[in-house]
């Protein structure tokens, strides 16, 4: 795309084109780029905050709360943005409770996922006073249960079990989990069991039901075909009169990478809670776990072209941004848009490159066949880098990761440091 073709950019909220240069909300990306150096990942608050209202609109009226799944986006300046904007989290570790804490999270407003929670971890967040434990095996609840029977005040762990609905998010398989075979969540037909065992334990009080089927759903059809699952099952154990006060929904809307043209949050939560009153639990509480919708597009990183290959059957256009920094097409071979920060300079031949990053491994791309006009030290925004990304960022090649910047409006603020290089070997005893 050139900065003739369009004044905004699709999948990318907030930015646009203004004198031959991009621009996200009211900065210059191209003096963030001379100040802060590349790679560099840059975030719009404004597209947080409006992915954030898609859901407050589709929510609105109802008991629900939006826990954002933080492992998303960890970064404590977009945590303490989205607290403040009324979210609580959905964590999956006691690293992330201690963000979330960081942040000024209310830990009742916390629930916590996960397949694997150590019993330190549960009792650092029984100590917390978070929300809910979403346990996901019938071992999980006998060592929770446990661990609270240990604790000194002896109230029961509030919990509610993962139903794996066994329904097909149509995703990619690395992050499809509602069906029989993924490792998530409690297996539908065991639900029951699970749900008589969880309330004759002591230490647990059962207070709902959850599911999360996937990452990455772009219709709305596994979401309806899920609410009906679970609601099934609702029905069942409340039959056998266990009441269970709310219902949590998990994440995994979908966003726009490449064209993918998922359902807006609020027309999907208008559907869905249409679905939810015809069924008569339209007063339930509800819980949802967004991640990758709310910050997903929101986020750009930056990166400086080093070197061009020219080869007999590929050229290649080496950048400063590497696999360490954005994962997931080496993960998933997903697909990032990557765009010029300025119009071509003059007599720029627009070549087909294949964009790789430095890191030693033939993983180590950024996108494949992507019709570029760039010269070397020209700069490059991958988009739609604002979920998975940095979280997922690690230190292989010995490459420091990189500094992040959160936008508003004019201004610009420097959420995270580029990682000195010393601190790489910080906990090392040579
Ligand atoms: C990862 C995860 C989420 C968030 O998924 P997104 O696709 O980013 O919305 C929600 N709930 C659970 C349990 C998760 O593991």
């Amino acid at each position: 795309m050139t900065p003739a073709a369009a004044a905004a950019l699709p999948g990318a909220p907030f930015v646009h084109w203004r004198d031959g240069r991009l621009w996200l909300e009211d900065i210059c990306l191209q003096t963030l780029v001379e100040q802060h150096g590349t790679p560099l990942f840059v975030y719009s608050q404004a597209a947080i905050l409006s992915a954030l209202a898609a859901y407050q609109r589709g929510l609105a009226g109802r008991d629900a709360l939006i826990c954002y799944a933080l492992k998303a986006n960890s970064s404590l300046a977009i945590l303490k943005l989205l607290a403040q904007a009324g979210c609580g989290f959905d964590i999956v570790s006691a690293g992330e409770l201690e963000r979330a804490l960081a942040a000024g999270a209310d830990p009742a407003r916390i629930v916590f996922s996960g397949v694997g929670k150590t019993p330190a971890e549960m009792r650092r967040a029984l100590q917390a006073g978070i929300g809910c434990f979403n346990v996901e095996s019938e071992a999980e609840l006998e060592t929770l249960n446990a661990v609270a029977l240990a604790q000194g005040d002896g109230a029961p762990a509030p919990v509610s079990l993962r139903v794996n609905p066994n329904v097909d998010a149509q995703t990619h398989p690395y992050i499809a989990t509602g069906l029989r075979d993924n490792k998530f969540g409690i297996a539908h037909d065991n639900t029951l069991a699970a749900y008589l065992r969880a309330a004759a334990l002591p230490g647990l009080r059962v207070l709902g039901i959850d599911c999360h089927i996937g990452s990455q759903i772009t219709s709305e059809a596994p979401y309806l075909q899920a609410m009906d699952r679970v609601l099934d099952l609702l029905a069942a154990i409340e039959a056998r009169g266990i009441a269970l006060a709310h219902i949590d929904f998990g994440g995994g809307l979908g966003i726009d990478y490449h064209g993918e043209a998922p359902p807006a949050a609020d027309a999907l939560w208008h559907k869905l809670l249409a679905r939810l009153d015809a069924r008569g639990y339209g007063s339930r509480k509800i819980l949802i776990e967004p991640g990758r919708s709310l910050v997903g597009n929101a986020g750009l990183c930056l990166t400086q072209t080093l070197y061009l290959k020219p080869g007999a059957h590929k050229n290649f256009c080496v950048v400063d941004a590497a696999m360490n920094d954005l994962p997931r097409p080496a993960l998933y071979q997903s697909h990032h848009q990557i765009v010029p920060l300025s119009a071509p300079a003059p007599q720029t031949p627009a070549r087909v490159y294949d964009v790789v990053g430095p890191v030693c491994e033939s993983g180590d791309w950024l996108g494949k066949d992507r019709l570029l006009a760039v010269r070397a030290g020209d700069m490059l925004a991958v988009l739609s880098t604002g979920a998975y990304c940095m979280s997922m960022s690690s230190n292989y090649n010995s490459r420091p990761r990189a500094a992040e910047i959160l936008v508003s409006g004019a201004s610009s603020r420097l959420i995270r440091q580029r990682e000195p290089v010393h601190d790489l070997w910080r906990l090392e005893n040579p």
